[in-house]
């Protein structure tokens, strides 16, 4: 029998399934998107119950494709983190649409949060490793319980669940037997100490939530439960779950301290391994937890953390390109675009489509286009918005470089985005460092199944993983330095345009 793993890679724009053998090739693959909702401006909410069968028809799909003698050994998920999910105990309908992590409906909730509360802010920033904001779950569940009529009543008696992502697949893979999350999931919520392992009382009692209604924490690396797919396949272990970002990590094999990686998909992330112990930022980082794994790595204690920064809007700024200013009908001709100019003409645009994230935090600003002149064209504004996302990375990297002491000379890349070989190039030269891609970009859904594949013995270690790994294409700067600094100069001043506005508009 040829044994594969089964990784369910549930992101922000679609469902994926993907099926890897031992090498971590791909077997096969299946994708479907699914409907964003956008009920008022900065507002994003998804269906869980299309979340669920998008994910589910590509499972099927995929595994029919498997032949005789081939079978699934272990399935991994990985998910859009932070996204909040609210559902009957009981039924298993969920009350409400999932808020997505890209929402900023809970704002005012988190401004008044900061300014009524610094103590309780301090708090959250120590035992959680987030700073206050509207992305992380805590406030979405109280709006939820808040505006969806009798839901505060039925929390308080123990009706409801709540979960993330990964949660709402487990739950339904088990036919609703098993309510549980992994460290990385728990880690984005902004209710759960990450020094202790636990769910923190103080944050659930000033959001008035029930602790009744949150999963059970478990490494993620662990058995959670098992799935049945009748002639396709029983009692399969779902062993493995990571938020998708510290999958890619692991799927990077950035097990060390001081490895990073950043993945360029709907936003970018940037994570780096900063082993067993905590570093808590003073720049507007998140100290966060990364692969919680004690069958693989029981030396190093439960969980490894990381840093990590984010930036909102990266390949979404290319599905704006897309769909709603039209000027370009798919995301790889962009490539040929950008390569097609010099340069963008001195346009910079700054997409902070739902606020800026590290190391700026302003969740009120909004996007701006400078620099404008007659002779700008359509394909200076598309080469503009994809160097915004090397830029924003490069923001991030800044940071990251002073608090964890060490410069990141080389950047292991993943996520749609890096597809795009312009994007990397350009990134190589703002960096003035070498960009790595590996010949598997699809490395959150590969994280997953090598945590869940750790777990049941399919890989032996992570040395056997790291073997995996391999260089597809590595990036090196091509400009000079004083080009460089320009260009630099150039987005540092379109940010602080962006802030402006943003601050004149409070
Ligand atoms: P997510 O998991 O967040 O849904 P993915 O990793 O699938 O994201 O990446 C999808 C994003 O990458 C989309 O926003 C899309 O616009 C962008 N993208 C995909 N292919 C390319 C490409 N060749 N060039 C530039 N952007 C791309």
């Amino acid at each position: 029998m040829k044994q594969y793993i089964m990784s369910l890679d549930q992101g922000t724009t679609s469902s994926r399934c993907i099926i890897f053998d031992k090498q971590g090739n791909i077997r096969a693959k299946a994708q479907k998107e699914y409907t964003q909702i956008y009920p008022k401006p900065g507002w994003v909410e998804h269906n869980p119950k299309e979340i669920w069968s998008s994910q589910y028809s590509v499972m099927m799909e995929v595994l029919t494709q498997l032949s005789e003698g081939e079978e699934i050994a272990a399935i991994g998920i990985t998910n859009q983190r932070e996204t909040t999910i609210v559902w009957d105990r009981n039924t298993g309908e969920p009350i409400s649409n999932a808020i997505c992590w890209q929402c900023r409906r809970t704002a005012d909730v988190i401004d008044d949060l900061r300014k009524n509360d610094p103590e309780l802010c301090e708090h959250i920033r120590e035992v959680t490793g987030l700073l206050p904001d509207p992305y992380f779950s805590a406030s979405k569940i109280a709006w939820i319980l808040d505006h969806v009529e009798g839901a505060r009543e039925r929390a308080r008696a123990g009706e409801l669940l709540f979960g993330t992502v990964d949660s709402w697949l487990i739950w339904n893979l088990t036919a609703g037997k098993i309510h549980v999350t992994d460290y990385t999931n728990a880690s984005r919520t902004m209710l759960f100490d990450i020094h202790k392992l636990t769910w923190d009382e103080r944050i659930l009692s000033y959001f008035d939530i029930p602790a009744s209604m949150l999963p059970q924490v478990r490494p993620s690396s662990c058995i959670y439960g098992y799935a049945n797919f009748g002639t396709l396949g029983n009692n399969i272990p779902i062993s493995g779950a990571a938020g998708d970002q510290q999958a890619a990590l692991f799927g990077q094999c950035a097990f060390e301290k001081g490895e990073a990686k950043n993945t360029y998909g709907t936003g970018c992330f940037l994570l780096m391994n900063t082993g067993s112990e905590s570093v808590s930022s003073k720049n507007g980082l998140l100290t966060t937890i990364g692969a919680g794994c004690e069958s693989a790595d029981n030396q190093s204690g439960p969980v490894q953390y990381a840093l990590e920064g984010s930036v909102f809007i990266a390949g979404a700024a290319i599905q704006w390109l897309r769909d709603g200013i039209r000027i370009i009908e798919k995301a790889p001709e962009t490539q040929a675009i950008c390569e097609s100019v010099e340069d963008t003409a001195g346009v910079y645009l700054v997409p902070a489509f739902s606020g800026l994230g590290a190391p700026y935090w302003n969740p009120h600003a909004r996007g701006m286009m400078v620099g404008l002149t007659g002779g700008v064209t359509r394909e200076h504004i598309i080469r503009a918005t994809l160097e915004s996302i090397a830029y924003q990375t490069m923001d991030v990297l800044e940071v990251m470089e002073k608090e964890a002491g060490v410069p990141i000379r080389e950047l292991k890349v993943d996520g749609g985005a890096s597809a795009n070989d312009f994007l990397m190039q350009f990134q190589s030269d703002l960096l003035g460092g070498n960009v790595l891609r590996p010949v598997c970009i699809e490395t959150t859904a590969l994280g997953a199944a090598y945590l869940a594949g750790l777990t049941v013995g399919y890989w032996k270690d992570k040395q056997e993983i790291r073997d995996n790994w391999l260089l597809q294409k590595q990036f090196t700067p091509l400009i000079g330095d004083d080009l460089r600094r320009e260009r630099i100069q150039g987005w540092k001043k379109a940010v602080e345009a962006t802030l402006f506005f943003a601050g004149e508009n409070d």
